[in-house]
């Protein structure tokens, strides 16, 4: 199970029944887009022995640095788990309003018809939402003119980020399956960040009317930040 979106603060999987469970320290465990980090969490202790001698023989471990920032990120991951909560839902709902946005996917919207299963396996939503705008030339002039939250691919930092999973993280699938997940060219994911919320919707209210002053984008020119 890859509990990397929820972080242990709002999921336990282990507890739930699962046997191994995966997290990339990336995210939200090191929290601040400065650290490449992953953790397998297992059950049995038989288990993590074996994992435990490969990691030992083969030496593929964190260093100190690495180590340590992923340590200090952990003392805030409550803190900043709260936050990024409450964002995307004030987000969420926002984009919901807006005439540009035809849905919103964040797994903390009362409405949600998986609420029932969502509730009895975690105690929070976390901070990832996707959205679907009226076109593919919205969603390319988006990704441009947004200012404070940045065009880039990794997730669970204290900065947004904004990403295109059509041409980004889901860009080797094909597009019949891309489809019929519902990743096509109009939809965006949002890693809300910490940031103050008046400051997160000012500067997509400015990106939206920025697009629909400047007519069709080219995808060409879209250039994503590096993470961090
Ligand atoms: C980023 C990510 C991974 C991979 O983690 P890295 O730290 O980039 O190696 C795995 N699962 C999920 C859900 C992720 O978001």
């Amino acid at each position: 199970m890859d509990n990397t979106f929820l972080s242990p603060y709002f999921q336990q999987p282990l507890a739930l029944g699962a046997d191994i469970v995966i997290h990339s320290g990336t995210k939200y465990l090191g929290g601040h887009n400065d650290v490449l980090a992953g953790f397998t969490v297992v059950k049995d202790r038989e288990l993590s022995e074996k994992l435990k001698l490969i990691y030992k023989t083969t030496g593929a471990c964190l260093s100190p640095m690495d180590s340590f920032l992923t340590l200090r990120g952990i003392k805030t991951l409550a803190l900043r788990m709260e936050r990024h909560q409450e964002n995307a839902l004030e987000l969420a709902l926002w984009l919901r309003n807006h005439s540009r946005v035809s849905e919103v996917y964040y797994i903390g919207l009362p409405d949600r018809p998986d609420k029932t299963v969502i509730d009895s396996q975690c105690s929070g939503y976390g901070g990832m939402l996707s959205f679907r705008v009226d076109s593919p030339a919205t969603a390319e002039r988006l990704l441009k003119e947004v200012k404070l939250i940045r065009f880039a691919e990794s997730l669970g930092g204290v900065e947004s980020l904004l990403t295109y999973p059509y041409r980004q993280t889901h860009a080797e699938v094909p597009e019949e399956l891309r489809r019929r997940l519902g990743v096509d060219d109009t939809l965006l994911r949002l890693s809300v960040g910490i940031e103050n919320i008046r400051d997160l919707t000012e500067d997509l209210e400015q990106a939206f009317q920025a697009a629909a002053g400047q007519g069709k984008g080219n995808a060409d020119e879209m250039v994503p930040c590096a993470a961090g």
